[in-house]
């Protein structure tokens, strides 16, 4: 823990951007204000950190943001930011400016780089989780996931009018490329006969019974949320030319949601965490917290090592598996 006195803070996001992060840049700004600092908004992630893409940032400057999609600070991957220079230079670039603590809204790969960076400069440094995949270890939801959840639920809506019309069995493959939150989430608020996650593969045969069982209760119709990650088939294409030659009742169809699930303006959820956990990162900085995350917990917003967040990618919880079985009867 530094006991230097936090003057100025720089805030940027980083890797996979989700909706929610504006949000997250507004709180940051406006509580730093708040607290009579000056904030800096870093463009470009890390690459803008090493370039100096730097820019002070009034609380004014982040009005009309909390409803917009994406972020105005733009997002990057850098791999400039896996060297000791580039990473050197992203110092150097700080110190220049005068900011003394950092604030990073992103996933678990931001995290990670995060970490090595404060402690190899002794820098204080806070993570706000904020990824569609949900998938950061030690909090219960990061920003975004409800907002990309909700977009794949609404596709699947759509989807499901057209199949219950046309006798139709329907893949749907949602984002997740180690992750099922998204999947199972959307599976079950969308009603889908089957979820297919990269945590969990039962194999082809289990999802052809399934799918056979359920057209015997008399099922016109079916939808298969799978994620993208998912290992059941080769691809979701192989899975449905699979299904279709065994299941020769079904017309089957694949439709693969995409880029959609990024986008868009955030949920009450994600902009009501998004702005709590901006606000929670200037204090704990503030509070000569360092290495930590913000996180949500029973409901409450805490801090919590960085270290704890890197761990390991967080897994879905398999309480959840009986319901699908369940509801699907
Ligand atoms: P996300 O934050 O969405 O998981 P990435 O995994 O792409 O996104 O990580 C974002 C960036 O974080 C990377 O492009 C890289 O600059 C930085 N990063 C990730 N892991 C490390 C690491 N081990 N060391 C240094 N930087 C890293």
């Amino acid at each position: 823990m530094g006991r230097k006195q936090i003057d100025r803070i720089g805030v940027l996001t980083s890797g996979g951007d989700a909706p929610g992060m504006n949000a997250a840049i507004r709180a940051v700004v406006r509580a730093g204000v708040y607290y009579n600092k000056e904030v800096y908004g870093i463009f470009r992630g890390y690459e803008g950190l090493i370039d100096g893409d730097i820019e002070r940032f009034t609380a004014r400057r982040v009005s009309n943001i909390i409803n917009r999609g994406g972020t105005i600070l733009k997002t990057a991957r850098s791999e400039r930011f896996r060297t000791p220079e580039g990473r050197k230079q992203a110092y150097q670039n700080l110190r220049r400016y005068g900011i003394d603590a950092l604030a990073v809204i992103g996933g678990d790969g931001s995290f990670r780089g995060l970490k090595v960076f404060a402690d190899e400069f002794d820098f204080p440094v806070v993570g706000i989780p904020a990824t569609i995949d949900n998938d950061i270890n030690g909090t219960d939801f990061s920003v975004g996931f409800d907002t990309a959840s909700n977009t794949a639920m609404d596709a699947i809506d759509k989807i499901r009018d057209t199949a219950s019309s046309h006798n139709r069995l329907f893949f749907i493959e949602v984002m997740g490329r180690n992750s099922g939150f998204l999947a199972l989430y959307s599976g079950i608020a969308g009603g889908a006969e089957d979820i297919l996650i990269p945590e969990e593969n039962r194999g082809l045969n289990e999802l052809l019974f399934q799918l056979k069982r359920s057209k015997r209760s008399g099922k016109t119709s079916s939808i298969v949320v799978v994620a993208e990650g998912d290992k059941t088939g080769e691809n979701v294409f192989e899975l449905a030319r699979y299904i279709e030659e065994n299941l020769k009742e079904y017309e089957v169809r694949v439709v693969i949601i995409g880029h959609i699930q990024r986008g868009g303006s955030p949920t009450t959820f994600d902009r009501v965490l998004a702005s709590r956990f901006g606000v929670k990162a200037v204090e704990a900085l503030l509070d000569h917290h360092t290495k930590v995350a913000t996180g949500y917990r029973n409901n409450d917003v805490i801090i919590y090592p960085l270290e704890e967040a890197i761990q390991a990618p967080k897994k879905v919880s398999t309480k959840l598996f009986p319901l699908i079985e369940i509801l699907t009867t």
